[in-house]
């Protein structure tokens, strides 16, 4: 089956009474036959049948061996990175989701000796790797939107026996298979592309081998973080669109980049190509506060892959808590704005950033006008 067929006719489970939908076993447990012995469900925590429909579809998606679904895709992030003991190496990409470097820094404080490395440099990984027991990376990473070459730091950690580990959040298994390159583990905040809607926080972890599957199931089971039946059952139903959505905020993305790069007021965008998010600079901080105050169909908002579109300044907003010390690279462009393109009209979109571009006042411009007046009034 191709992806968009496999979307929407999912993993094969047998219902009783072949339901079209998946069915909501929102219960806690789940009476036994015997006294001396389980039947294939018990309790909800270790696992339930609404649960595992997903982790079905989500292993399919991604190509794994299965698929561990978690209550936020941070529980997801933690639950890999905890799989580095004290005392043992922890090779990380430069430019990594904020929350991630959060939890970083308590495996810091317990021990764990973490290094940072560019990923987008193979050469470099290959110096870091021998003796480490997993790379953690996101590509294309976020906000740099830079690439790093997953099938060859897949060869990489093959020959050295170190995990990869790959958050594929940014671009969903709808446009990248992390483990089809070599990948051990692959995270999602389903929060973002799976589920579409703003409307739900949830994250995977899917697995390419059997033994990395049991260890992380057996761990969140006594951790108690898997994700909810009733989350499940929405994010199966936002799962089924993900190809449309993909696509046509894609679409729209390419749309903007290429009008943004041909824009006289733009001094660099930075695009991979794929997937809905982008960023591009101004040379200007004021201008790019004033596109990400006055736009009126963009909202002010961190997140990504919602219907609606956001725009952010992420040196003020989402990495403004990144200690500089922990940024590898040069500082984050103070002017550099980041557009979570969505499901609205692509034409629609540009004008409304165009308007700004050009000095037009805005909703938010024509308020400060007001409030001016109203304060030499008084
Ligand atoms: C949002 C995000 C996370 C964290 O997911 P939550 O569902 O918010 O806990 C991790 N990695 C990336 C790349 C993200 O964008």
């Amino acid at each position: 089956m191709n992806p968009a067929t496999r979307l929407v006719h999912g993993a094969h489970r047998e219902d009783p009474y072949s339901a079209s939908a998946p069915p909501l076993y929102q219960t806690a447990t789940f009476a036994q036959s015997r006294s001396d012995a389980f039947d294939e469900f018990d309790y909800t925590r270790t696992d339930n049948p609404t649960r595992r429909w997903l982790e079905a579809e989500l292993a399919q998606l991604e190509r794994g061996h299965g698929a561990l679904a978690y209550a936020s895709g941070m529980a997801a992030v933690a639950a890999a990175l905890r799989r580095v003991a004290p005392g043992e190496r922890l090779l990380v990409g430069d430019d990594l989701y904020g929350g991630t470097e959060r939890f970083l820094a308590l495996r810091e404080s317990e021990g764990v000796i973490v290094e940072r490395v560019d990923t987008t440099r193979p050469e470099e990984v290959r110096v870091a790797l021998p003796g480490a027991r997993m790379l953690y990376l996101e590509t294309p990473s976020n906000p740099r939107m830079e690439v790093s070459d997953l099938a060859a730091l897949g060869r990489l950690c093959r020959r050295s026996g170190t995990k990869l580990v790959v958050d594929n959040t940014m671009l969903s298994p709808w446009i990248q298979q992390p483990i089809e390159l070599g990948a051990d583990l692959v995270i999602q905040s389903c929060t973002k592309h799976l589920s579409g809607h703003s409307d739900l926080v949830a994250g995977a972890i899917i697995a390419r081998s059997p033994e990395d599957l049991e260890a992380l199931a057996f761990e969140r089971n006594a951790s108690g973080t898997a994700l909810a039946p009733f989350d499940s059952w929405l994010l199966l139903r936002g799962m089924k669109t993900l190809g449309v959505r993909m696509e046509r905020a894609q679409a729209t993305a390419r749309t903007l980049a290429e009008k943004l790069a041909a824009h006289p007021k733009v001094t660099r965008v930075r695009y991979p190509g794929v997937g809905s998010v982008l960023g591009f600079e101004t040379g200007d901080r004021k201008l790019s506060e004033a596109l990400v105050e006055q736009t009126k169909l963009f909202s002010i908002a961190v997140s990504f892959g919602g219907v609606a579109s956001s725009i952010s300044l992420p040196c003020a907003m989402s990495h403004a808590s990144v200690p500089t010390e922990r940024q590898r690279k040069a500082p984050l462009p103070p002017d550099l704005v980041r557009l979570a393109v969505g499901l609205e009209d692509g034409l629609d979109l540009w004008a409304d950033l165009a308007r700004v571009f050009d000095g037009l006042p805005g909703r938010l411009g024509v308020e400060r006008a007001h409030e001016a007046v109203r304060l030499h009034g008084e």
